[in-house]
């Protein structure tokens, strides 16, 4: 066999199909593709694993698979029918709908970021979600800063760098994602001072840290276990009542913050921003895409004193959030403002479904399908709030010959369909599937089940 008989790069660009796959993916990367196509064609006739040149029709084809391949998207959306309402892994919370029309309007074109229109100078770009967060929780100024792991890092780097930081050892936490909080103390450069044992800290473990001169006491909520059995805690307020007594300031991580009370769902109570606000402290750090349901970043609220210290910092610079952040964020606050938050946002749409209307989307689903049970079970919270919390909810039962290969027959779906086993079932949850995604979960699960010719005789019929 002659290598010579492989057509060469330029003759293969005069063909039609080239000037297909330029049109769509540019001349540079389909000269890269046809390349690679081509050293891949010399390697395997080195090494005797084809016995003759394909011709130009099969090189062109393996070039354009190679360039679908190079330019499909990786991150895509997924249907969530895990029942697990905010889900680290599938990116927190949904956004509302005004919240994407305000990403779409600033970020289409310009904007007044940083743009004061009454002056024509420069304006603040915090400017705009502070004025909403004051309002809404009575505190005195507010930064917004990546995610709630940046508001920790700077807040300390501001306030505590080679100061003292007193923190009981039961805070002293994994988050998940290996965020651990002494390791971001220590990236701060604050001097980690603990207090108590794990499963019992008293006041006058406290008031001996506080003898001398300290930075801040930390407390930092625990989002995502439960202590029980031989503990023992003071009250919260007490220890900042102390504090304040010394001079140093409280500051309170709440993880996921919730302007809401999450015992009117049926859930245990998560401490809610305004009551930490209540106890007395001096700054609070929280999530905005936690239970607050918007887009991912870190808000820090209370003292302005403070805040203006933490906002005058170098890294108040590099972990800033980002005009997109800022305008989703700024649309969900508002949905808290005019009292609409359990209608427009939709973690807390999705607490709100009871079960009697998330049984019948499944009862719908069952019918649509053909097949399965509709059954009791529950739905979790997840995200770091709420631990062991779970709500009453019905879910779609599917039995399989093989759950494990079914679940990644799900995922292989377009778009993906994330469901969960128990006992060797599949379940679907309807809580978390938002309402225009039932069509495409039907199809998908249809598909999975009878394969894609099938499926559309059964849609068809
Ligand atoms: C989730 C959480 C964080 C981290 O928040 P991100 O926004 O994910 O960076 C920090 N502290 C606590 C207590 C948390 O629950």
């Amino acid at each position: 066999m002659n290598l010579h008989e492989l057509p060469s790069v330029e003759h293969l660009l005069q063909t039609q199909l080239a000037a297909e796959l330029i049109a769509s993916y540019g001349r540079p990367t389909t000269i890269k593709a046809i390349r690679s196509v081509l050293d891949g064609i010399r390697e395997r006739v080195a090494t005797n694993e084809i016995p003759t040149i394909p011709n130009r029709q099969h090189i062109l084809d393996e070039a354009s698979s190679l360039l679908e391949s190079w330019t499909s998207p990786t991150l895509l959306p997924v249907i969530n029918a895990s029942g697990v309402i905010l889900h680290t892994n599938l990116g927190r919370a949904p956004l509302s709908n005004a919240a994407l029309k305000a990403i779409q309007a600033i970020s289409h074109g310009y904007s007044n970021l940083e743009f004061d229109l009454d002056t024509g100078k420069r304006g603040s770009r915090l400017l705009h979600a502070e004025e909403l967060l004051k309002r809404l929780t009575g505190a005195e100024a507010a930064i917004i800063v990546n995610n709630n792991a940046a508001a920790m890092l700077l807040g300390l780097a501001a306030l505590a760098r080679r100061k003292r930081v007193v923190i009981s050892r039961s805070q002293m936490v994994e988050i998940g994602g290996e965020f651990r909080i002494p390791d971001v103390m220590k990236q701060s450069g604050a001097k980690l001072i603990e207090v108590g044992a794990t499963n019992k800290v008293r006041l006058v473990d406290y008031e001996e840290a506080l003898e001398e001169p300290t930075a801040i006491l930390l407390h930092v909520h625990r989002s995502n276990f439960k202590m029980i059995g031989f503990t023992e805690e003071p009250e919260w307020k007490d220890i900042v009542t102390l504090a304040h007594s010394r001079g140093v300031p409280c500051v309170d991580d709440l993880g996921s913050g919730t302007l809401l009370e999450t015992a009117h769902y049926g859930l245990a109570h998560e401490p809610t921003i305004q009551e930490s606000l209540a106890n007395g402290v001096d700054l609070v750090c929280f999530s905005g895409d936690k239970l607050l349901g918007g887009p991912q970043a870190g808000i820090i609220i209370g003292k302005a004193e403070l805040i203006a210290v933490i906002k005058k910092h170098p890294l108040a610079r590099a972990l800033r959030a980002d005009k997109l952040c800022l305008a989703a964020l700024t649309a969900t606050l508002l949905h808290y403002l005019k009292d609409e938050a359990e209608r427009e946002i939709p973690v807390w749409r999705m607490m709100a479904l009871t079960p009697d209307q998330i049984r019948q989307t499944a009862k719908g689903w069952r019918e649509k399908l053909g097949l399965g049970e509709v059954v009791a079970g529950r739905s979790t919270i997840g995200g770091g709030s709420l631990p062991e919390e779970s709500l009453p909810t019905f879910l779609l039962a599917l039995d399989v010959k093989s759950p494990d290969k079914f679940l990644k027959e799900l995922r292989r779906q377009q778009p993906p369909i994330i469901a969960r086993t128990e006992k060797d079932r599949i379940l679907l949850d309807p809580r978390t599937v938002l309402p225009e995604e039932g069509g495409e979960l039907l199809a998908g699960l249809l598909n999975a089940l009878h394969g894609k010719k099938r499926t559309a005789d059964i849609i068809r019929g």
